[in-house]
């Protein structure tokens, strides 16, 4: 009996220790001095990000169908707005058109940092050009909002890094560290070694240059509203890309007249493979960035709703089964599978010969697409299968959390709004910032635009749009970030 009161005593203790765990738990006070206050000209970056918008520079894997003129007129408009960036960095045209500045630092024998961005943007889906609220490519400023394709991504972001350059120009600064801007061409079309960001990666590299740090696209500054439990601004940093693998699964079979068919055609044995593969899906596990990204949500979180945060150590395995059932959250912790295509036979009288499926995988950072072909076999019970790899790239490398980079991110962040709360994130689509692997280990996709869910689900949809209200402090972050991170 005494076995039984310990053990009842010990887990009474253990939980009043997490309830007082809990309510004592306040997220770290920040004790930065707030930033000086960085000049900035709103009304010039809005009339430049209108008149981008206006330039179609629409990117397509065939390269005979993209308009290369309309690069070379968005270039014309770089050189015609920001004047200085032309006369002080030095600028090359790489691959196709993508555009690389250098602007030397003082100190040459410091590693250089880049500010990445592209130029390119995805077309408006055909039938759909009628349910904008403006035209698409007309750029309209309506005072509240500028409309069109590119306005979150991503010429918001190329213009702001272009117009605070320009500023910090004007003002004399002057870098200790090289900056490079590597500006792409073709990001919105798979990613292959042969792209713009590709060939500029090989560009610093065969000239010895390692980075310091990349700052690229992915992610925004999300308000977090949840009733009175939290009122934050949430800076998500991304750290890591999922991979991306497509395979073709195969079955082949004597075929012939439906007349005479067999209990199953090759389509129906592989209803079985289909089921296999669905119901064995990639073990679930949180990574040390996903759990550091909940520990710091749930940190600002109100008491009743910090229990949970406070002890996700104790309530990991619950949260996991949790997320396992909510696809958003689900792709945060593993490696998902979609099936996502099917054939059978060319005529409704025909048995198939062959069938197939197609399956898309999103990989968790550390599983391999040749990880992926193996899973396929080991959990199809059908062993008679054909696994044909179509397409993909590996997940990318996980950037460090307690790089200088990523302090001084978190820093300015800070500094300017003690609201915010920076966490690392894994970001489910590619960038161009995959391609820096080999010239930089810290490489951090963050924009610092303030917005909400809603206007960023506009991003490669119907009414893609900025807020007025968020440029003044996005100017200001790359102004500051330019000047804190090229210092020694
Ligand atoms: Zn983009």
């Amino acid at each position: 009996m005494w076995v039984l009161w310990t053990v009842l005593g010990l887990l009474g203790a253990f939980l009043v220790i997490t309830l007082v765990r809990a309510a004592f738990w306040t997220p770290k006070k920040n004790t930065y001095a707030p930033l000086d206050d960085e000049k900035v000209d709103v009304e010039k970056y809005r009339k430049d990000l209108s008149d981008a918008i206006k330039i179609k520079t629409i990117s397509n894997v065939d390269v005979d169908q993209v308009d290369w003129s309309a690069f070379q007129k968005l270039h014309d408009l770089f050189r015609e707005r920001f004047p200085l960036v032309h006369e002080k960095l030095k600028c090359e045209e790489i691959s196709l058109a993508s555009l690389l500045f250098t602007w030397e630092g003082t100190k040459p024998e410091l590693e250089p940092i880049a500010l990445l961005g592209h130029q390119d943007v995805v077309p408006v889906a055909e039938g759909t050009e009628n349910d904008w609220t403006h035209p698409a490519f007309d750029g309209v400023d309506d005072g509240e909002y500028i409309w069109g394709r590119g306005a979150l991504d991503m010429k918001n972001h190329l213009i702001a890094v272009l117009e605070s350059v320009e500023t910090l120009l004007s003002e004399g600064f002057q870098p200790e560290r090289t900056v490079y801007l590597c500006f792409g061409h073709d990001e919105e079309i798979v990613a292959a070694k042969t792209s713009g960001a590709g060939a500029i990666a090989d560009t610093l590299k065969a000239r010895g240059v390692h980075l310091d740090s990349v700052l690229d696209e992915g992610g925004a500054v999300l308000d977090l509203k949840v009733g009175s439990i939290l009122n934050k601004k949430l800076a998500g940093v991304g750290i890591a890309e999922k991979g991306y693998a497509d395979y073709r699964v195969s079955l082949s079979a004597k075929g012939g007249h439906s007349s005479q068919p067999p209990a199953h055609t090759a389509l129906g044995e592989m209803a079985d493979v289909i089921k296999d593969i669905e119901g064995h899906q990639f073990k679930a596990t949180m990574p040390a960035f996903v759990y550091d990204l909940f520990t710091k949500i749930g940190k600002n979180t109100s008491y009743p709703a910090r229990i949970v945060a406070c002890n996700l150590w104790l309530l990991k395995p619950l949260i996991t089964a949790v997320m396992k059932k909510i696809p958003p959250a689900a792709s945060l912790i593993r490696t998902t599978t979609a099936v996502t295509m099917a054939e059978g036979s060319p005529a409704a009288n025909v048995l198939p010969q062959k069938a197939s499926v197609t399956v898309n995988f999103r990989m968790m950072p550390g599983v391999t697409i040749k990880n992926v072909e193996e899973h396929i076999r080991t959990v199809s019970r059908n062993k008679e299968i054909e696994i044909e790899y179509l397409k993909g790239k590996e997940a990318s490398k996980v950037s460090p959390t307690d790089s200088r980079s990523f302090k001084i991110l978190e820093e300015i962040c800070n500094r300017t709004d003690s609201d915010m709360i920076v966490a690392p994130y894994l970001v489910m689509g590619g960038t161009d910032a995959y391609h820096y692997e080999e010239v930089c280990d810290c490489i951090y996709r963050f924009a610092p635009f303030v917005m909400d869910t809603k206007l960023l689900l506009t991003t490669h949809g119907t009414d893609e749009r900025i807020p007025v209200s968020c440029m003044a402090d996005a100017l200001k972050f790359f102004k500051r970030y330019i000047k804190m991170m090229s210092a020694e």
